[in-house]
């Protein structure tokens, strides 16, 4: 984006942001648009304040039942890009020749939004640790069962029987 045209003055922008596909693999998640980033910037002595917000459609995996669903996922942005030449720390965002390329700050924001653990509904059921049947949507007895299996483990007669069989 060209940034420096206008210095000391509030500027609206509109940008749809390609970020790489692979940005998401280690969390299973697709980026299914570009990231839409709606919102002003303000350059001036020689830094420039960005404030946005973005959005864009994912495709997930549940963390907990590991169904894949697709949901809308906006977040916002507030960075401070810096002139190159007055850089001093490899973790800002730069201001060049050209302006600004805000991709880098798009993606940042995105996984720091993201949380560590993606649901496919806040009271995902999970799957059944015995049958691995997905419990959203099916019922199946084994959790019964299996307390029913403790408590017969429980019984002090099953014990006495034990000892007995020794
Ligand atoms: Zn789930
Ligand atoms: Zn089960």
């Amino acid at each position: 984006m060209r940034a420096k045209a206008k210095p000391g003055e509030k500027q609206s922008f509109e940008v749809d942001c390609r970020l790489e596909q692979d940005l998401l693999d280690t969390r299973n998640i697709k980026l299914l648009t570009p990231v839409r980033v709606k919102g002003s910037f303000f350059y001036q002595n020689e830094k420039l304040n960005l404030s946005a917000d973005a959005s864009c459609r994912l495709q997930c995996m549940c963390d907990n039942c590991g169904e894949v669903f697709e949901r809308e996922f906006k977040f916002k942005i507030d960075e401070e890009f810096v002139e190159n030449y007055n850089s001093h720390n490899v973790e800002d965002y730069l201001i060049n020749q050209a302006g600004i390329n805000i991709d880098e700050a798009v993606s940042d924001n995105l996984l720091l939004n993201l949380s560590s653990r993606v649901l496919c509904r806040e009271d995902c059921k999970g799957l059944c640790s015995v049958c691995g049947k997905n419990k959203n949507y099916q019922k199946c007895n084994c959790e019964s069962n299996l307390d029913e299996i403790e408590r017969k483990e429980e019984n002090p007669f099953g014990k006495i029987k034990e000892v007995r069989g020794e």
